[in-house]
């Protein structure tokens, strides 16, 4: 008996979704993974016709499991 295979869904009836820049920590407390949304600036083009996206980051957060709080910085 063959199984009927399944058929993938038309381009067309796929719901479209934004996606958002997000920063993300893992709490050293909790050891959870958080993610902060980020901050988008509007975009600024350069002489070159290149555009540059900022995202801006918070200077603290706080674990959404267990609310230890910390100062921020990036990783290299
Ligand atoms: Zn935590």
């Amino acid at each position: 008996m063959e199984t009927p295979k399944k058929k993938p869904e038309p381009e067309q009836e796929r719901e479209k979704i934004e996606v958002h820049s997000a920063w993300m920590f893992d709490c050293n407390a909790c050891g959870r993974e958080n993610f902060i949304r980020g901050v988008r600036r509007e975009s600024v083009e350069n002489d070159d016709g290149r555009v540059d996206l900022y995202v801006l980051y918070p200077r603290e957060v706080a674990c959404r499991f267990c609310e230890k709080q910390y100062e921020t910085e990036l990783s290299g």
